[in-house]
This record gives C-alpha cells, structure tokens and sequence, in this order.
C-alpha cells in the first residue's frame, strides 16, 4: 500500500503515476487538501538538475499507534507517531506454551505502560497492529492451526484487544510483517520485489511483490518451511516429510548437534561456537545455510526477487551462514534470477517483527486522507 503518509513528499506528477490517475485529478484532490490544510506543499531542488520542483506531503493526523510482536517465549511492544517517527519500544518474556487468553492482559498492561511513558504529550492510541508466529487467517482473523504457538490456534487476539482498546487492531504473520518493516526502515528500503526469510522456531517468509505485501487468498502465503526438501527425511510437524523446516529451523539445528554437544545448548551457543572456529558448529551453520538456498530458491524462481532479506538468531553467524546460503541459491535458480539476487541480513535484527507489527498499525490507523490510499 503507498500513502503520501509512508512515501514521504512527492510532486504531483508522481502522485499521479503512482495512483494511476488523471494530472487534472490530482490537481484537484491536492488543492482541497491544501484548502483544509491537510496537506503542504513545498518547493524543493531537483538534485539532478538543480530546477526548483514541488512537492507535496500529508501533515500527519495526531494520534499513536503501537505494535506488538508476541513470540515463543517473548513478546516486544513498540509506539509510533502518525508520520512513522518510533518513539519508545519495551520487551517481556513469555512462558514457553503460553496461550492468547494468558497473553493477552500481559499485552494490554505493555502497551499501557508504553502509553503512561510516551515522550512529550501522551496521544491517543489510533490503531495496534499484533505479530503472530503463524498463519493469520484474513476474513476470520483467527490465528491458523499452522503456528508454532498451539495455544493461540483459533484466537481472535484482533478482536480481544479491539473490545479493551476500543480501536482498530490487525493481526498478521511475523515472517510477513518482518517484510514490511525491512521495506520501510531496514534493509529493502526503495526495493518492489524482495522476500524476508525467517528462520527461527519455524521458517517462513515475507513477500512484496511489485510494492505490496502478498498475503495469499487465506493469509498463507510464505509457508517456505514446508517446503519438501528430502523425500527420505525426517518426518516434519505437518506430517509430511523432510520439509526444509527439518533441517533448518532453530531446534532442528539444535536436535541435530545434541548427540555431539549434549542437552541444553542454545543457538546463541552454537553461534558463538561457530565464530570461534568451533569445527561441528561451523559445519552446523554453513549446512543449513546450503539446505536454505535450495529450500529459498523455489521463491527465487517464482518471484523473481531482487533482495532475500534473512532474519533470525542464526544471521548473527554473519558471512559464513550468508556466504552458504547465497552460493546454495544462485546455484539452485536459473541464471536471470540469480544475476539480479541479493541475500543481506535483517538491519533491523530482533526488532524487525515489532517495528512491521507498527507499520501495519500505519496502514490500518484511520485517515481523513482514504482516497490517497491506493
Ligand atoms: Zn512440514
């Protein structure tokens, strides 16, 4: 979704282009917005050749919106202002297991607490946009059966927080918020095709295909980690077999290492491990940097990306697991996919769901300005 709002100051011709509507029209609409003085216009320098040039921008509705990220055994919350500005940010931890009906007055006492403590004059909350580990089933807004979060399997969290916030709340999967966030504030800034892969109690996957986020007809859409990779593979939690989720995916990784290194390792361990040259770990990484870009190479020759965006604790293991995964992909997709392909770690790391959890609370936080929206 583009809006003045998120695009920043733009001229009227562009306004135009990206809308896809008349000059004359735009005209039109920019003057009333000028008239009510929801909109300024500015003149600026064309860097390219010094001419002045015009642009216009929405002067932002008052009002906060907040983000939640509710993991496996975290949950992070994160205010905004209408024009994108991130003001204050707070994380708790969660029991392992923990279900929507334990979390979600644990949720409403964060975003509370964020709003006690908000800089400078405390706005009124506008809108909340929630992260799920999971498919969020759209029309229903129920959490799908497919998350890793089995206590939150059929809840409405949109709805609970909707009768205690009284205003708007949208829930979305964290792969495709993490997306979102890296479009906007991270590392596929100015990028219309990119997938933010995520690789963590599960694997999927963010997609922004020609400047939007594809969601897919139910909200399913990035499922990678269930992706078959190994026919004669272990059998995965949705009951096939050998998905890249097997071999992949944070406690595969550590399921895979205990018989060598033993009970309670942590992937920050074995990180750390591979750092330090730690031969199993090393071979660890560089391994399920391998089985990801032949997993992620399915999307790269479907979507044709010009960015791969990697998040998760296992990123921190920086160039070898990047290097492995890249010279796995390239290998793996036809050559005119591979010549553009770019695979970069997330910039906004451990915040990236939150932030995306915040812009959606953006999208969604309601506006005078509806008929900018495109
Ligand atoms: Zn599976």
């Amino acid at each position: 979704m583009i809006s003045l709002l998120s695009a920043g100051p733009l001229s009227r011709a562009e306004i135009a282009r990206r809308l896809g509507i008349s000059p004359t029209t735009v005209s039109n609409l920019v003057t009333e917005l000028l008239e009510s003085g929801s909109a300024v216009e500015r003149a600026t320098t064309d860097g390219r050749r010094g001419r002045p040039a015009r642009t216009v921008s929405l002067v932002p509705a008052p009002g906060l919106v907040a983000g939640v990220d509710i993991g496996r055994t975290h949950l992070r919350a994160a205010l905004g202002s209408r024009d994108g500005e991130i003001l204050a940010e707070r994380g708790v931890a969660l029991p392992a297991g923990h279900t929507g009906q334990q979390t979600v007055p644990v949720v409403l006492e964060l975003v509370g607490d964020l709003l006690q403590h908000a800089p400078g004059s405390a706005g009124q909350l506008v809108a909340v946009g929630v992260g799920l580990p999971g498919p969020v089933d759209g029309p229903e807004r129920t959490v799908g059966p497919g998350t890793i979060l089995t206590g939150w399997a059929g809840f409405d969290v949109a709805g609970r927080l909707e009768e205690t916030l009284g205003v708007p709340v949208v829930a979305e999967n964290d792969a495709t918020l993490g997306m979102l966030a890296e479009a906007r504030w991270g590392a596929a800034q100015g990028v219309t095709d990119a997938a933010y892969v995520k690789i963590s109690t599960g694997v999927g996957a963010g997609l922004l295909l020609g400047g939007r986020i594809h969601r897919g007809a139910g909200g399913t859409a990035g499922e990678l980690g269930h992706t078959p990779l190994q026919p004669e593979g272990a059998v995965c939690r949705c009951g096939n077999r050998g998905c890249l989720e097997t071999v992949t995916s944070v406690p595969a990784v550590l399921e895979m290492l205990r018989p060598t290194l033993g009970e309670g390792l942590t992937i920050e361990q074995v990180v750390a491990a591979a750092d330090a040259g730690d031969p199993p770990c090393r071979r660890m990484v560089e391994d399920v940097g391998r089985n990801l870009g032949r997993g992620v190479a399915l999307l790269g020759n479907l979507v044709d990306p010009e960015v791969v965006v990697l998040g998760g604790p296992l990123v921190a293991a920086g160039e070898p697991f990047l290097a492995a995964v890249s010279a796995s992909l390239r290998r793996s997709v036809i050559p005119s996919v591979a010549r553009r392909l770019r695979v970069v770690p997330a910039a906004l790391g451990s915040r990236t769901e939150v932030l995306g959890a915040l812009a959606l609370a953006l999208e969604h936080a309601p506006t005078p300005y509806g008929y900018l929206l495109d």
